[in-house]
């Protein structure tokens, strides 16, 4: 018996279906708007209105240092998606406006 029930879209009232695993997610700090921690969850979509949402993250984010952040900002210029919480307000930066951490 299975003990996990999948994501519901409310407003179609149908299970989202997983579109991809492995979905980065970076949080940043609130100070300096920075990016700190990265999560690895799943994509679910509403097969109906095309929701998408990302759960599943694991127990514990990555600290993101700079080696990190150097892969992450890697994987995004080869057109992995990268969500960036907040991501109109604090995109992921590029090497050149970065600085240090
Ligand atoms: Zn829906």
């Amino acid at each position: 018996m299975c003990n996990y029930h999948r994501p519901v879209c409310i407003k179609c009232k149908v299970e989202l279906r997983c579109e991809e695993t492995g979905v980065i997610v970076v949080d940043f700090t609130n100070e300096n708007k920075r990016p700190y921690k990265a999560w690895s969850g799943d994509t679910w979509k509403c097969p109906i209105c095309s929701t998408e949402i990302v759960v599943d993250f694991g127990r514990k984010g990555t600290n993101i240092d700079k080696p990190i952040l150097s892969r992450l900002q890697e994987r995004h210029k080869k057109g992995e998606q990268i969500v960036a919480c907040y991501e109109t307000i604090y995109p992921i930066p590029d090497k050149d406006t970065y600085g240090e951490l």
